[in-house]
């Protein structure tokens, strides 16, 4: 337990709110982690959860036998190349293209957004679908698409707009993902061979914790839904080890001030309402089965997919070469493992979508992973 002695964890520790508090639960870590005495894996599907462990180097708390890596919970990192491609080819064809800052930046096999508009397509930055519409409205004339990433957080807020009526010039490319089949295949794979998971908060407040009990019961793997702040992760970490410790998996919420069992009712039903779900390709990574949102049938007009005729692939080798992207969305290895990491991969020249997005590991890393390079303390 000399890991929060050391000047190093002392100053890791000054960094939280409460240092004495955060000194205590990683005792705890410590005590529980010994007690289980095995190497232990956890992961978690969420940038922003990755950017609390890097930022506040907690991974350099933690005892060596218990490591926690980052899954695929970056929107933009896992939005496969071949949307990207037809927006691209969109935007070349003169249609207005809308979407988010680090959507634009992320490249597909033919360029980024910011490269089309380099060569005079009209792609637009907007902040959210509602931006979106009141651009469409404000130039009627004018073809828009609105490309529309993002998980369980920001499919609602675009059911809403879709419900309530979107103009004729505006159709949707609709890349979001539902995230409890993607925290149920990461607890399944046998490749990544995960002890438990930490589930993220921001979307199990929509989804509420429900939709995981099936892959809970599926696999009796620990689960704990967790907040942001960083203690909130060194609590979460602590109830899976207790979880194993007892022998009693189970589904747990840390994060009770917004996660409840049922989640945000109103917003399923609006997504419920606009969207099914089918098997959604997670770049690089895999299909996973029912993580796909797509327009229902009642909405295919407003479908750029329909009205554009656009095909969408899933191709894996869709990376620059050498590029270990796939396996940094998986977890499978941590950014410096890559050879182009801070050499030809920068945040200012990223060559991955995982350098380009606030939420990608790699940018991440890059911004705040100095701590994590002294991890074990
Ligand atoms: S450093 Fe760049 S190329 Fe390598 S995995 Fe990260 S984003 Fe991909």
């Amino acid at each position: 337990m000399g890991s929060t002695g050391t000047a190093s964890a002392r100053e890791v520790l000054s960094r939280f709110r409460d240092p004495l508090l955060a000194k205590a639960i990683v005792e705890r870590i410590h005590e529980y982690a010994e007690a289980i005495d095995e190497q232990l894996l956890f992961m978690h599907v969420c940038g922003s959860h990755e950017w609390s462990m890097t930022h506040y180097g907690i991974r350099s708390l933690l005892p060596s036998s218990v490591e926690v890596r980052a899954g695929p919970g970056c929107p933009v990192c896992i939005t496969p190349a071949s949307d990207i491609d037809a927006m691209v080819d969109l935007a070349l064809e003169g249609k207005s293209i809308l979407t988010y800052g680090d959507m634009s930046r992320a490249r597909g096999t033919k360029g980024s957004l910011l490269d089309a508009r380099a060569e005079g397509g009209d792609v637009r930055l907007v902040y959210s679908v509602h931006d979106a519409v009141t651009k469409a409205r404000r130039e009627p004339d004018r073809e828009f698409v609105f490309f529309a990433v993002g998980f369980d957080t920001t499919a609602p807020p675009t059911a809403y707009e879709v419900l309530k009526g979107i103009p004729r010039n505006l159709s949707l490319m609709v890349s979001y993902r539902y995230m409890p089949p993607i925290a149920g295949a990461v607890l399944r794979s046998s490749l990544l061979g995960v002890d438990g998971v930490i589930n993220p908060g921001h979307s199990s407040t929509i989804t509420g914790m429900k939709p995981y009990y099936r892959y809970f019961l599926e696999t009796m793997k620990p689960q704990v839904f967790c907040g942001f702040e960083p203690i909130d992760l060194l609590l979460g970490i602590l109830m899976l080890l207790r979880q194993i410790r007892d022998g009693k998996p189970m589904l747990e919420n840390e994060y009770t001030r917004s996660v409840t069992w049922e989640g945000n009712t109103v917003a399923q039903e609006s997504m419920e309402r606009v969207f099914e779900l089918g098997d959604g390709y997670l770049r690089g990574v895999a299909v996973v089965p029912e993580c796909g949102f797509m327009l229902n049938e009642r909405y295919k007009d407003i479908d750029a997919c329909t009205r554009y005729s656009l095909r969408r692939r899933d191709t894996r080798e869709e990376f620059v070469a050498g590029a270990r992207c796939g396996e940094v969305i998986l977890g499978l290895c941590d950014p410096p493992e890559c050879p182009l990491y801070m050499k030809e991969c920068t945040p200012s020249t990223p060559k991955g979508p995982t350098m380009v997005s606030q939420e990608g590991t790699c940018k991440i890393w890059a911004d705040h992973g100095l701590i994590n390079s002294i991890c074990r303390l």
